[in-house]
């Protein structure tokens, strides 16, 4: 069910170009949590490999979407996805740590804490020293929580967004990819037919204004 290959990404990738919209039976809302989020995950780490900026923050906004559509649910099970995926300075991991810093609650992290990775743990211990918060220290508090995700929902254009070719530039480094995986199916082999692919796109990518 994951799409590890590269043609169901060229494929959302394409359609998004011609169409604004996501599309994809694991982007439906009825598609399990660990469908949705490992394949916006992929998506976003295909993104960065072009001048992908619409395509990377729509894919961004998907992601906290549905976090912020069922806040009860927060998705540990794909931290994991997200850290294969990603390199440790990425936006999206930077997203994830920071709804976790904010939101996550002590049970959670109690009934996950053997499959949550280190590097996660230590990323959320840091991002709270950051703003001074001391993590999980008021349990569960949906109002705040809600609030929070609201007034996230609208600083996202500002904070994680890219609009510009320089910022860009500055988020591709960032956001790298690091396909994940057992060596063959992991990212792209820029084999002929790839560049063809990707030249193709970039002519689409013209044609459309963010
Ligand atoms: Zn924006």
């Amino acid at each position: 069910m994951f799409a590890s290959e590269s043609p169901a990404h060229f494929k959302v990738f394409t359609t998004f170009l011609y169409t604004g919209a996501l599309t994809h039976p694991n982007l439906r809302p009825i598609a399990a949590s660990k469908y949705y989020y490992r394949f916006v995950t992929e998506l976003f780490a295909f993104a960065g490999y072009f001048s992908a900026y619409s395509f990377r923050n729509a894919l961004l906004d998907a992601f906290f979407t549905r976090i912020a559509s069922a806040p009860d649910d927060f998705p540990y099970g794909s931290v994991q996805d997200v850290y294969d995926c990603t390199d440790a300075s990425s936006s999206l991991r930077n997203l994830v740590v920071d709804v976790v810093v904010n939101t996550g609650r002590k049970g959670d992290i109690k009934l996950w804490k053997q499959y949550l990775l280190t590097t996660f743990l230590v990323d959320c211990i840091e991002g709270a020293a950051e703003e001074e918060k001391v993590m999980f220290a008021y349990g569960v508090e949906e109002v705040a929580t809600q609030a929070w995700l609201e007034d996230k929902k609208e600083r996202l254009c500002g904070d994680y967004h890219v609009h510009t070719r320089e910022e860009l530039r500055a988020a591709r480094t960032e956001d790298d990819m690091e396909m994940d995986g057992d060596g063959d199916d992991g990212g792209l082999d820029m084999s002929d037919k790839v560049k063809a692919e990707l030249s193709v796109i970039e002519d689409l990518q013209k044609l459309r204004i963010d």
